[in-house]
């Protein structure tokens, strides 16, 4: 059956006019579904009794279930949700002074092979929906009772390699009349799949890029991400100079500080050459230590100097805060737990 959620109101107009509806159906459809979050189709109280049988009968809302949810103590909710087809995947919820932001997972599993990621390891099974992506936020919001603010691509799988689906879920997180989060507080990030960036740059989505950089030379980044042999350093510096001069958009690298392994003087140095002159920032990510895995967390000191010495040469940097440290807050490691157990 098919899931009503992976539409968007343009396509799910089309689909209720092939019905035989009138397009207004669609955006009270629509409605109930993202901005009143009901769970079934006998909830949609202002559609006839018909229409609402049809629906049943033709899509499935498929509200996921949660499978297992974690509360750490700064306040930070892991959830491990079941997608229905026997897979299960994560979404973190974090709370910040200025609101909620969630993160969730883009692919059950990913390609990837990012060396300091907890999913490293776990097989790839496949891209999830636009539905699939947007109910994590639904989910969520039900399960709480909260409204959430910002939305952050940055669970297990790479966005980019589930473009079209991705690029429909903002599209319906974006809408007015869906989920209604601006797009600037959309963020998707990507382990550089530099042909996809291109083309986001031409989406007319004002949503904030956000690139896992970690390394400043090409021999240090294909140790770490297995993608630059095939997108190097370079190709990767130029696609998101494209990026920022169509979208005027700021772009955010992150780099997450290994322990003599890319948190020296000379790798702050050439991060500096690397990125002058560009409209970004610097995320300094304190790596979280993943069990079996060849990277540990840098020295505190070590993280200040490298943040300083970014900030004293005209780029600036933040260190991001460690949110569910004490949840296995690293992406994959919660899936992996609970398949362990
Ligand atoms: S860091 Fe992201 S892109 Fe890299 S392996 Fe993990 S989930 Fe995939």
């Amino acid at each position: 059956m098919k899931n009503i959620k992976d539409y968007d109101l343009e396509d799910l107009k089309q689909e209720l006019v092939n019905m035989g509806e009138k397009k207004f159906r669609a955006e009270q459809v629509f409605k109930w579904i993202f901005q009143d979050k009901v769970t079934s189709f006998d909830e949609m109280t202002n559609l006839s009794l018909e229409l609402r049988e049809t629906l049943k009968q033709n899509y499935s809302l498929s509200n996921f279930k949660i499978l297992k949810k974690q509360t750490a103590s700064d306040g930070t909710i892991k959830y491990l949700f079941d997608v229905l087809d026997g897979n299960a995947i994560e979404t973190v919820l974090m709370k910040y002074h200025h609101g909620f932001s969630i993160c969730v997972s883009s692919q059950i599993g990913c390609k990837m092979g990012c060396k300091f990621c907890a999913s490293t390891g776990i097989a790839f099974a496949r891209s999830l929906t636009s539905g699939e992506i947007v109910e994590q936020i639904l989910a969520v919001e039900r399960d709480e009772g909260i409204r959430i603010s910002n939305v952050v691509f940055m669970g297990i799988g790479e966005p980019l390699d589930n473009y079209e689906n991705v690029v429909n879920a903002i599209r319906i997180i974006n809408n007015q009349k869906g989920i209604n989060i601006g797009a600037r507080h959309i963020s998707i990030s990507t382990s550089g799949l530099v042909p996809n960036i291109y083309r986001l740059a031409e989406e007319n989505i004002q949503c904030t890029l956000s690139i896992s950089l970690h390394a400043t030379t090409d021999e240090q980044r294909s140790k770490m991400m297995p993608v630059n042999n095939m997108y190097n350093i370079e190709e990767l510096i130029k696609a998101c100079k494209d990026y920022i001069s169509k979208t005027n958009r700021r772009i955010s690298f992150e780099y997450a500080l290994a322990k003599d392994n890319n948190d020296n003087l000379e790798d702050a140095k050439r991060l500096v050459k690397l990125l002058k002159g560009m409209n970004c920032h610097v995320n300094l990510i304190p790596i979280n230590k993943i069990e079996n895995g060849k990277f540990t967390k840098s020295s505190n000191e070590n993280i200040i100097k490298f943040r300083d010495y970014l900030n004293e040469h005209g780029i600036v940097a933040t260190i991001r805060r460690e949110l569910g440290s004490d949840i296995d807050a690293a992406c994959g490691q919660l899936r992996r737990k609970n398949l362990n157990n």
